[in-house]
């Protein structure tokens, strides 16, 4: 087998910081400018400039004082803009931007002191540089993905890692003087092929993301931030387990209230409504708007709690104050329940039409009340439970 040049694995190396720059910096020209990319680009591209330059000086082009301390300063700054860059796709930079100043530092002690004029002692800091921002990235990256879940976060962050662990393999190695330049052009091929799957799995990243949220937007409803009529066919399974229920609102009168206070008062009646109902639901149980005034609860198995839950929504809903411009908006609400059969799954459309219909009925008989629906119940016996039976005057099981 040949062994890897070292001269040629450098020039690779700076061909892949880059390929690195340019493949994050295009995106991000081109993309909305997603936060941390261009930060990301920068330090890569500052990487390329600084191996530039100790090439430079390696030709002699340069003086050796300038390109020694220059390009360590430079690398110093460009891996605190990639820790700073890997951060932003997640949160601000904040405090980690002070971890900048080091470059200067870095930059004066090496023009006013000898101490970089040792090879040795520069390889090391520049590994142990490196070795410090991949694995605190590649950190970064892993605690917040338990707020968000994308494909490409884990192998972004094992790239990071592993390039990371390769500097810090290598720092030892070169500081104790066991390496060759074999084992530093082993180091550097294996860090070359992690840039190029960096800056590649950057871009999904970011690409992930941008799908995430269009596609958490198609299923949202715009003003109360739960889910619409697509997003409830998404979460509600087309045909529901048994034991389940579903709950159908409508505003009464909300055209009138429209009339009076305006649309803007209207919309704020309607997020409140949402407001309310999110707050008497336990995990696992789905409220959407399906449009104008009306929304549905799905409970999958809380059959039981239904009747309940609907009479403390509407009795929640009568007794909110909703200030608007200094008059408080009055406002009631009609509930239609239906119960699945605690043996068998049930379709969601049957399901919702039963609602539908105990709905209607509640609006008959004098809207700002529930009514259970009877058909849904017709062929079993032990439902309804005793839990939902009995409660206001308003409540009339069907
Ligand atoms: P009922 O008690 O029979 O349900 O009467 P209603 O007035 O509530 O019912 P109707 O269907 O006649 O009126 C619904 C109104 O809801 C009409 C429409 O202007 C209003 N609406 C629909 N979407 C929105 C919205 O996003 N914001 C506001 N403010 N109003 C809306
Ligand atoms: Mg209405
Ligand atoms: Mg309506």
């Amino acid at each position: 087998m040949t062994a890897l040049d070292l001269g040629t694995v450098l020039v690779l190396h700076k061909t892949s910081l880059l390929a690195g720059a340019g493949g994050l910096l295009l995106p991000w020209l081109g993309g909305g400018r997603p936060r941390g990319v261009g930060t990301l680009a920068v330090g890569y591209l500052l990487l390329a400039l600084g191996a530039f330059l100790a090439g430079l000086g390696e030709f002699g082009a340069i003086s050796a004082e300038t390109w020694r301390s220059s390009s360590l300063a430079l690398a110093v700054f460009a891996y605190t803009l990639i820790y700073c860059g890997i951060r932003r796709l997640d949160r601000p930079a904040g405090r980690a931007l002070w971890l900048l100043a080091a470059s200067p530092v870095v930059l004066v002690v090496g023009l006013l002191t000898p101490v970089f004029d040792d090879n040795t002692l520069r390889a090391s800091a520049f590994h142990a540089v490196a070795a410090l921002a991949g694995l605190a990235s590649a950190i970064s990256l892993i605690r917040a993905g338990r707020r968000e879940r994308l494909a490409s976060r884990a192998p972004l962050a094992f790239a990071l890692g592993a390039c990371g662990l390769v500097y810090g393999i290598q720092f030892p190695l070169i500081a104790l003087g066991f390496s060759s330049p074999g084992s530093i052009a082993i180091g550097f091929a294996v860090t070359m092929m992690l840039n190029f799957s960096i800056a590649a799995l950057v871009v999904s990243f970011v690409r992930e993301r941008g799908e995430e949220t269009e596609r958490r937007r198609s299923v949202t409803d715009a003003l109360t931030g739960v889910l619409n009529r697509h997003g409830f066919r998404d979460a509600v399974p087309e045909f529901v387990p048994e034991g389940a229920a579903m709950l159908l609102l409508d505003l009464d009168h909300f055209k009138s209230i429209n009339d009076r206070f305006g649309h803007a008062g209207g919309d704020v009646v309607l997020t409140r409504l949402s407001r309310i109902v999110e707050a008497c639901l336990e995990p696992g149980e789905i409220l959407a708007r399906l449009g104008g005034e009306e929304f549905v609860v799905f409970l999958p198995h809380g059959g039981s709690r239904a009747g309940d839950l609907a009479e403390t929504v509407r009795i929640r809903l009568a007794d909110a104050v909703i200030d608007w411009r200094g008059e408080r908006i009055a406002v009631s609400t009609s509930v239609g329940v239906a119960h699945a059969s605690p043996r068998r799954s049930e379709g969601r459309e049957a399901l919702l039409a039963c609602a539908d219909a105990a709905l209607y009925r509640a609006k008959r008989l004098g809207r700002n009340r529930v009514e259970i629906d009877g058909a849904a119940l017709s062929d079993d016996a032990e439902r309804p439970s005793a839990s939902w039976q009995g409660v206001t005057p308003h409540f009339a099981p069907g």
